[in-house]
């Protein structure tokens, strides 16, 4: 059988090994912490740096074909790596989603709306663009931003920052101001595209954060049909115009007046794709395995209704009770050591069946 190499060894990492060897793959993952959640559920680790060049030749020279795991892949690195082997999704897709400005600006050149945004070098930047929206925004790091980290929000009022301690509070980091955006939801499409063009997506899942983590994703997510057609037309453009194989996760806000604004993508299989697992016959990790493996998609059609938990921190100490209600899959990354706002695992809750 082929071998796959996955870059990183996180959860994300390990669900896709697991879905690799249901397939009858093989895997090897790059990851320098030794005890990583993939490390028991992949064939082989390579224990090294992500950009080290001697551990990507060795990656390359045992796989068929390389994916990843998060975006924050040093591109000169992915660029020599796909020179070498098949790299899917390819760097062109890492360059345009690890940086928010680029990211933005590639989204609205292809027909994708988001909030307006700018350009932020310096406080007087900020301070005029600001201005411009009214007193309110988020600043937001271009680069290496999770789970709400490297943002500063100004709510147009007494509690703001000034311009200078905002940038400050990010460390003066490459950044963009963007309008804040009022939305009366949050939904997110999981798009597969394989090498032919084909694209499926899953149905969009409403997404609630708590302390700007993902907390619950839930299916349907009750927003209007021809809202959730529009957004899986928009995932397959962005999917189209990356010329993408693979899975990737787009989040939206959803406007009062039914528009939608693109958020942000992650070229890689999504927190609010892990529903899937439980509420559709190929979960999107499979879906990803199969793309860049060159098989068969599945339609991706949902077979329940359901709602996807995360467990933070100590929420891991309730997979026992979980465990005991015969409608929920739990699913647990096996981490070492459990910290406050650190992803453990989750759970998906089976609410009916449909369909
Ligand atoms: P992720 O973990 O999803 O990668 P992130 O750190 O990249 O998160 P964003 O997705 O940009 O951050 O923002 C996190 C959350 O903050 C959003 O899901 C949304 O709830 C809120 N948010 C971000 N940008 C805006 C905005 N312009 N207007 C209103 N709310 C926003
Ligand atoms: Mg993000
Ligand atoms: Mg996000």
């Amino acid at each position: 059988g082929a071998t796959i190499g996955i870059i990183g060894g996180g959860q994300l990492g390990r669900m896709l090994a697991i879905a690799a060897s249901r397939l009858g793959f093989r895997t090897v993952v790059l990851e320098p912490q030794a005890d990583c959640p993939a490390a028991q559920l992949c064939n082989a680790q390579i224990v090294a740096a992500y950009d080290d060049k001697a551990a990507l030749a060795d990656l390359s020279g045992r796989c068929d074909v390389v994916t990843y795991e998060f975006e924050n892949i040093d591109l000169e690195a992915a660029r020599w790596l796909e020179s070498t082997v098949a790299l899917r999704p390819s760097s062109r897709a890492l360059e345009v989603a690890q940086d928010r400005l680029v990211e933005k600006t590639f989204l609205n050149d292809h027909g994708i709306p988001t909030v307006a945004f700018r350009d932020i070098g310096g406080a007087d930047d900020l301070a005029e663009a600001l201005r411009g929206f009214g007193g309110r925004g988020i600043l937001k790091t271009r680069r290496l931003g999770y789970d709400g980290k490297g943002q500063v929000r100004f709510r147009g009022d007494a509690t703001d920052p000034s311009p200078a301690e905002a940038l400050q509070e990010i460390c003066h980091a490459p950044a963009i101001l963007e309008e804040f955006a009022p939305f009366s939801a949050e939904i997110s499409v999981i798009a597969t595209r394989s090498g032919d063009g084909t694209t499926v997506c899953f149905d969009p899942a409403r997404n609630v954060h708590e302390n700007g983590i993902l907390a619950t994703s839930t299916l349907p997510s009750g927003v209007d049909a021809g809202i959730e057609s529009r957004a899986k037309d928009l995932a397959g453009m962005l999917a189209g115009a990356l010329a993408y194989v693979g899975t990737l996760g787009l989040e939206f806000f959803v406007m009062e007046d039914g528009s939608l604004r693109a958020n942000e993508f992650a070229p890689r299989v999504h927190n609010s794709g892990h529903w899937t697992e439980a509420a559709c016959t190929v979960s999107q990790f499979e879906q990803h395995i199969r793309a860049i493996a060159g098989w068969p998609l599945s339609s991706g059609t949902r077979h329940s209704d359901c709602v996807m938990h995360n467990l933070i921190g100590n929420d891991i100490a309730r997979v026992p009770d979980l465990a005991a209600d015969p409608d929920i899959l739990v699913h647990d990354y096996g981490k070492a050591e459990s910290r406050p706002g650190r992803k453990m695992g989750h759970f998906t809750r089976i609410v009916r069946r449909v369909g």
